[in-house]
């Protein structure tokens, strides 16, 4: 059984931390020890652990993924946002953390996030603990 989180983004482009829903996740879920899979069903958003303690980390991923995926190239795709579907699967759609004693595992400066390329946009994230 999973559990499913609404996020609202408010930008075309910006990353979310979703860390203390995910642990909300884990901690209701009465899983001690195991894994906890983050799981993003969208095309145009990502989901990716970065750092959380400095925001500009957050704000050169995005500029690297930019300079990474130009807007100018001559897309096929013909609703016109295959620079944010780019960018999702450079990112990826999911990511997995251990859990211990009822806790994500996570490094001292590691935070989840959800990375919107396509917004403002209500998103869905998905949370499965095992
Ligand atoms: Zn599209």
């Amino acid at each position: 059984m999973y559990r499913e989180f609404i996020v609202r983004t408010r930008s075309r482009e910006e990353c979310v931390s979703i860390t203390s829903i995910v642990q909300e996740a884990v901690g209701s879920s009465g899983v001690s020890e195991g894994i906890c899979v983050v799981y993003v069903p969208h095309t145009t958003a990502g989901v990716m652990i970065q750092e959380s303690a400095d925001p500009d980390v957050i704000a050169d991923c995005l500029q690297v993924l930019r300079h990474m995926v130009p807007d100018g190239l001559a897309y096929r795709h013909g609703e016109g946002n295959s620079p944010a579907h780019m960018k999702a699967s450079l990112v990826g759609s999911s990511v997995t953390v251990l859990v211990e004693n009822g806790r994500l595992l996570l490094g001292t400066w590691q935070g989840i996030f959800l990375c919107e390329f396509d917004g403002p946009r209500t998103r869905r994230v998905w949370v499965m603990v095992r």
